[in-house]
This record gives structure tokens, C-alpha cells and sequence, in this order.
């Protein structure tokens, strides 16, 4: 790394410094890896930011871990100094996949090779590999938990649904609504499901930045036009739990009917306390610790000139090409296995969930 002009880094380091000169010093040997998160506001990126920090530094590397309050410029600038401070690699998390051609650029040239971490980096040629969830299963099994739990196989409904989709700058929502609506919307045709509000094009059901009040805001409409005089709601797909917390809030507040399957995803606090109280059916368990590991072995392979490992060489096109892939598996939490699955696995302690 190139610390430059700092003058208290310069002398940690054991060398004489001359105030005001521009001093090059490599303070060690280790290798920098510049960790662009989107923000601090949803839980799982604070576990996925605490965790590729924690794996990359028992693997030996100094690690520049920025988070960016979900603003795309901030993050655009926040890359810019990871290149400008000399990192060797960078791994990112993006806020709007679209939106960072120019850092992007900036570190094709400067030789720094780029990794897209669960979030695919579109229209740039500088991305060497993804590693994410499997986000089409995701959504699948969301979609799965519905059919199961409506019985659709046996059942004829009609069942009423709503859909609550994800950020539609992030190219995963697109993955998890279409893994969850190539089970239903087999079951929409046959009208075995009914949509009421009428809404079901990813456009449609889309929620910017995936905020949980847009979502709720949204489902207030839906209720109030739809579910007031006593029709009961029977589910309600949510592809995150951002949104799943927002819905539920609508729900408590001016729904009557008998209480909907609810899904979500990511197992934030919140929504796991919600799980065990019966207000949300489904959660999707992501664990980062996972995620994190083969991220930082990504990160070796490439930095040792190899090809880093993966599972999935044709799924994702960000427009330039198809990026080599690793994608971790998504487990189904629900109020009956969440201790085996999230606090027997060490994820969160028993007193987090009360
Ligand atoms: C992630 C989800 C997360 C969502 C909102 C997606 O890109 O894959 O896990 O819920 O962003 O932050």
C-alpha cells in the first residue's frame, strides 16, 4: 500500500519523516483488499461486512471496509480512494449494480481486479468473478414455502396473494422474483391464486431500495383498495425481510382478516423475533460466515495469479459477458428449526432472538 504524507503511519513504521514531503512506505508486506459495502441500515450487511473483514484479516490481509449509507455517489467515491490509496483488490457489494462504470474503469486500468460480492456488478468488463447465494433458489423457495403451505397441489382456492419485490437497480430482486414466480405463476394461470390488486409484473411490485416503508406504503394501498370488507388475504410473497417487515406493519395496522403466509429472507433479528411470534411464516437463511470464506478465497486464488473456484458458468450475464460465478446455498428457517439453524450453528446467541 501506498500511504502517503501521513506522518503518524510513517513513523509507527519506524522511518524518519519530513512534514509536508511525499513519502512513500510500505508499512508491510500485506496486501490490501478494499470492502465496499451499501449500507449500515439493513442487519445482513453489517454481518457480512464484520464477517469479510474478520476472515480476510485471519488470512492475512489489511482490509479498507467502507459502507455507503445506500448513496451511489457516496460509494462511486468511496471505491475511487480505494484505487487512489492502492489497494490490490476490490470486492464489492454495490448499491445500484450500474452504477459504478467509472471506478470500475479506473481499476481495470490501474491492474486491480474486481470481485462482485452477492450483488452483480452490470455493464463493466473489469469484473473478474461473483460470488453470491444461489439467488434464483431463493426465490424458489420462497415460492415453494406458498405452494406448500396453501396446499396448492390438492387445494383449488381461490387463494388471495400479493407480491412484494425487491430493489429493481439490484439485479438479484429480478432473480428471486422469478425463482418464486415460476412456482406460483403456474397456480395464477389456473386461478387457484388470485392476485386482487392486479399487480404482478416485477415492475409493478418492485420496491425502491428495498425500504421497508415503500413496502409498507405500497401494501397499505393494496389493503385498503382490496382487503377491507372482509376478504381474507392468504399470502403475501416478500423477497426480503426489509420488505417483509414493512408488509407486516401494514398488516398490523389495518388488516382484519385471518393472518397470511408471509416469506422473507436474510434472518435479520427482527424478522427471526417475528418468526418465533407467528408473524412471519418463512425466512431464507443466508449465512454470510459462508459467503465470507469463499470470498476470501477468491481472494487468494486471484491475488496468486489462479483461477479462483466456481460452481456456475452460465447464470449471470452482467451484460458483458457471463461472470464466472460461486454461489453458496440458501437454507428455509422457519420457527420450528431456527435454533438448529441460527443459534446452534454460533449465528446468533438464544438472547439476540428474544
Ligand atoms: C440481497 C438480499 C438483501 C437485499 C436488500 C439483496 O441484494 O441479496 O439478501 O435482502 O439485497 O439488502
Amino acid at each position: 500500500k501506498v500511504l502517503a504524507g501521513l506522518l503518524t503511519v510513517v513513523m509507527a513504521a519506524g522511518f524518519v519523516a519530513v512534514p509536508g514531503m511525499q513519502t512513500e512506505v510500505k508499512a508491510d508486506d500485506k496486501k490490501l483488499v478494499g470492502v465496499a459495502m451499501p449500507t449500515k441500515d439493513l442487519q445482513r450487511w453489517n454481518q457480512d461486512g464484520e464477517n469479510m473483514k474478520k476472515s480476510l484479516e485471519d488470512a492475512g490481509y489489511e482490509v479498507d471496509l467502507q459502507y455507503a449509507s445506500n448513496e451511489v455517489a457516496t460509494q462511486v467515491s468511496q471505491v475511487e480512494n480505494m484505487i487512489s490509496n492502492g489497494c490490490d483488490i476490490l470486492v464489492i457489494a454495490s448499491i445500484d449494480g450500474s452504477s459504478l462504470g467509472e471506478p470500475l474503469s479506473q481499476a481495470k486500468e490501474a491492474g486491480i481486479p474486481v470481485i462482485a460480492y452477492d450483488r452483480l456488478l452490470m455493464e463493466s468488463d473489469a469484473v473478474s468473478y461473483y460470488a453470491t447465494f444461489d439467488n434464483y433458489m431463493v426465490g424458489q423457495k420462497q415460492g415453494g414455502y406458498i405452494e406448500e403451505a396453501l396446499n396448492l397441489k390438492e387445494e383449488k382456492g381461490p387463494f388471495n396473494i400479493e407480491l412484494v419485490a425487491g430493489a429493481p437497480d439490484d439485479n438479484n430482486a429480478k432473480f428471486f422474483f422469478s425463482g418464486a414466480m415460476d412456482v406460483l405463476q403456474p397456480y395464477i394461470d389456473e386461478g387457484v391464486l388470485v392476485v386482487k390488486s392486479g399487480q404482478t409484473e416485477f415492475e409493478k411490485c418492485a420496491t425502491q431500495a428495498w425500504d421497508s416503508a415503500k413496502a409498507q406504503d405500497r401494501m397499505d394501498t393494496i389493503i385498503a383498495g382490496n382487503y377491507t370488507d372482509g376478504t381474507n388475504l392468504d399470502a403475501v410473497l416478500c423477497s426480503n425481510d426489509s420488505t417483509s417487515l414493512g408488509v407486516q406493519n401494514s398488516l398490523a395496522a389495518s388488516y382484519t382478516g385471518e393472518y397470511p403466509v408471509i416469506t422473507g429472507q436474510d434472518c435479520d433479528m427482527a424478522n427471526v423475533k417475528n418468526l418465533v411470534a407467528g408473524k412471519q411464516s418463512m425466512d431464507i437463511f443466508k449465512d454470510t460466515r459462508m459467503l465470507a470464506d469463499q470470498v476470501v478465497k477468491m481472494v487468494t486464488s486471484v491475488l496468486s495469479g489462479e483461477e479462483a473456484e466456481v460452481n456456475d458458468t452460465e447464470s449471470y450475464d452482467n451484460g458483458t459477458g457471463v461472470i464466472p460465478t460461486y454461489l453458496c446455498e440458501p437454507t428455509v428457517v422457519t420457527a420450528d428449526n431456527y435454533k438448529e439453524i441460527l443459534i446452534d450453528s454460533g449465528y446468533y446467541t438464544e438472547d439476540q432472538i428474544k
